[in-house]
């Protein structure tokens, strides 16, 4: 039996067609999963009973598991779901002023190994389906569905490397997008990535409006390669060429997220390659806070560091935010609250 999540509804319509059934039940079907979030094919009274009886033969309706869930002053929650193997993933969900935003996992784990993060503490067990990251977000809606609020926004930020796992996010983002699926618009969705290249360039190609944001941390090689190893197999020159031309096939603003790390990349120099670095590019950089992480040494910097490097960013007419921290006082950096269930 198929997990039914893992479909989007051109998988559903072919499957239908498939089976001499009129692929309109697809959408009819999306809307009881994903509209009115059921999770019994008994329930979805508009079909026929045949219909029903073959649904349940071929598909199951996988709920995820909520192991645990903390819930900060801010508002922030974090989730920490069990997927049919044991295996447990997190999810955050944030309050912003435009809205809800859930931040998803993509991987069990992380390969990446950046040296400042929770999540690479774990190396990856597999890879998540689409419907296990389709499902964190359902999750999420229907814990909001109890106060009657409506997940707006997601990010792709969670534990693992989107592009590591890039045709189970794509669908995963697919449904979520669908108007008969969770319906939250594309420009409202994230994808971050460390900087895997070939993902940068097939994503540029498949012209989606989502929102493509870069991890940079680094603005020189050789501190960016002693933070992230990605970096030795993709340098910045060859980053920063692959986005351009992302920016030359979509119209879309990038995002450079950059972890503010105490004395390691918050100094006036690092501000100065960053400016030469993005000069002329249609990107923003946002500043991040970063959240301590027990076992690693880095600190956050400074909030006077912090503010001097955006003004110094801002002098030099590099388009920046400066992130505020959420949920600092819950088990929020990526990765932490499944490295504390499963040490
Ligand atoms: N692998 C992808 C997406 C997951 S990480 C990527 O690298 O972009 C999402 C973001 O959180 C990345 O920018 C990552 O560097 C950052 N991050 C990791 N650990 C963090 C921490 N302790 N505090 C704040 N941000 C962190």
């Amino acid at each position: 039996m198929k997990p039914i999540y893992d479909l989007s509804l051109s998988d559903l319509e072919n499957y239908l067609s498939e089976n001499g059934i009129k692929p309109f039940h697809g959408k009819q079907i999306f809307r009881w999963l994903y509209h009115k979030r059921i999770d019994n094919f008994e329930m979805m009274s508009d079909l026929s009973k045949k219909l029903i009886e073959q649904l349940k033969n071929d598909f199951e309706i996988r709920a995820l598991k909520i192991r645990d869930m903390q819930i900060s002053k801010d508002g922030t929650r974090k989730y920490l779901f069990e997927l049919t193997d044991g295996a447990l993933v997190e999810s955050v969900l944030m309050i912003f002023e435009y809205g809800y935003s859930a931040c998803l996992s993509s991987q069990v784990g992380c390969n990446m190994g950046c040296s400042f993060c929770a999540s690479g503490l774990l190396k990856k067990q597999r890879d998540l389906s689409a419907g296990e990251i389709v499902s964190q977000a359902l999750m999420i809606q229907k814990d909001l569905d109890r106060e009657e609020k409506r997940l707006g926004n997601i990010v792709v930020m969670g534990t693992g490397e989107p592009f590591d796992n890039y045709d189970n996010v794509m669908k995963a983002m697919n449904i979520i997008n669908d108007p008969y699926g969770l319906e939250i618009g594309a420009r409202h969705i994230s994808i971050s990535t460390c900087g895997l290249i070939p993902g940068i360039n097939r994503f540029a190609k498949e012209n989606l409006q989502y929102n493509l944001a870069i991890s940079l941390h680094a603005p020189n090689d050789e501190l960016r390669s002693s933070l992230m190893p990605v970096n030795k197999a993709y340098p910045l020159k060859e980053l920063m060429e692959a986005l351009k031309n992302y920016s030359e096939l979509n119209n879309r603003r990038l995002t450079f997220e950059y972890l503010l790390l105490r004395d390691v990349n918050d100094q006036p120099e690092h501000a100065d390659q960053i400016a030469r670095l993005l000069k002329g590019m249609n990107a923003y950089i946002n500043l991040i806070p970063y959240n301590p992480v027990s076992e690693k040494d880095f600190k956050t910097s400074s909030d006077e560091n912090a503010l001097r490097f955006y003004d110094l960013l801002k002098k030099r007419n590099i388009a920046v935010t400066l992130r505020q921290k959420k949920g600092d006082d819950i088990d929020a950096a990526c990765g932490q609250l499944r490295a504390n269930h499963i040490q």
